[in-house]
């Protein structure tokens, strides 16, 4: 492991400013349950660590008439935990209970849940110098490829790992990013981008910008929202499929519907073709089914992983059955 500074910064002010002026060099932390394993692992090594945990005022679930903030570095139990939040965004209290251990949700962060970096094992193994961190190959389109993307893929197979990305953007969450310029808002679900943009990253964020809050509208009357994740072991695991919903069921028909896939694609993945069939269907197992084909046929499924498409219909259907 390389040598690196450390600083605490009192303001995000400071701490964006420490950004811009390392050029890249840098990077936040907040709990450090990622981006600690990736130093050790020697997958990216800082000359600076910016350690965002000293900063007051970024931990915070608030709710007024425009509907709720959360702070960057409110800690995922605390979001699970949260009365607002379990009542009125059920799923995502589910996405947020279902992640890793209770010792690793007590630590880790909104903020850096939402900026995790990939598990590919390519991309985590410091040998394999794959495309996403400057090579010319995805080790996995040809190789070990049980947990990689079925969708969205193309020159690098990586599935997005959170939960609480799919949860939120399926809530039309937005993200408020802090730079030395000021703060701008944008829809998380424009926040993530594929890697035929930028296939070094996963999001937009330049190298001198902080996620410093995420926005939730006010729910819908009669609006509900269930998330159900799909992993290979009963104890703490990452998503091998999840599903995130939101929508508003009448007389046994959906309304309005959102859907949004994690552990599928480098982003989270909407399923757009699937919730325009099912707008104004009856909710059953069959019409979720048929509903699905259109988007099931645009996957890529890799070697291993072709077991995924059952996976989704699953898990959307679960999770849609659970709105009614
Ligand atoms: C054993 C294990 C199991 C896990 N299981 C899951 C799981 O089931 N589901 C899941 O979603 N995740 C899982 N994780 C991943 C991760 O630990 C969590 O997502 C956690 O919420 C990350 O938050 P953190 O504050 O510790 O991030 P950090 O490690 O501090 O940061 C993660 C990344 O985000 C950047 N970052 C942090 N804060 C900000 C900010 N405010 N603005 C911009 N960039 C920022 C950092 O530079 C870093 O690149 C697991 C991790 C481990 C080790």
């Amino acid at each position: 492991m390389k040598n690196f500074r450390w600083t605490e910064p009192q303001t995000i002010e400071q701490a964006v400013a420490w950004l811009a002026k390392e050029e890249g060099k840098a990077y936040p932390m907040a709990g450090g349950t990622d981006i600690f394993a990736e130093i050790k692992e020697g997958v990216v090594e800082p000359e600076l660590i910016i350690d965002l945990k000293a900063i007051p005022g970024l931990s915070y679930i608030q709710k007024d008439k425009d509907g709720v903030r959360i702070g960057a570095l409110t800690t995922v139990a605390d979001l699970a935990a949260d009365t607002v939040i379990r009542q009125d965004y059920p799923g995502l209290s589910a996405a947020a209970s279902s992640l890793a251990t209770p010792q690793l949700r007590n630590i880790g962060t909104v903020g850096g849940n939402l900026c995790q970096r990939p598990r590919c094992w390519y991309y985590r193994d410091v040998q394999s110098v794959c495309r996403k961190k400057g090579g010319s190959r995805c080790f996995a389109s040809r190789g070990k490829n049980k947990y990689h993307a079925i969708f969205g893929g193309g020159i690098c197979h990586i599935a997005y790992p959170s939960d609480l990305a799919p949860a939120l953007i399926a809530l039309d969450a937005q993200i408020t990013i802090r730079s030395p310029r000021g703060e701008k808002r944008l829809a998380l679900a424009d926040f993530y981008a594929l890697p035929s943009k930028n296939v070094r990253r996963e999001n937009v964020l330049a190298a001198d910008e902080l996620v410093r809050e995420v926005h939730l509208p006010p729910v819908k009357e009669n609006e509900k929202s269930a998330y159900i994740k799909l992993k290979e072991r009963e104890t703490w695991d990452f998503a091998l499929v999840s599903a995130a919903v939101r929508g508003t069921v009448s007389g046994g028909r959906l309304n309005a519907v959102r859907i949004v896939l994690g552990g599928v694609a480098p982003i989270p993945w909407r399923l757009a073709d699937t919730e325009s069939s099912l707008r104004g269907k009856e909710l059953t197992n069959a019409s979720i089914k048929e509903a699905l084909q259109a988007d099931l046929l645009k996957a890529r499924p890799l070697q291993e992983n072709g077991y995924k498409t059952a996976l989704v219909e699953a898990a959307v259907s679960q999770a849609l059955m659970s709105l009614a």
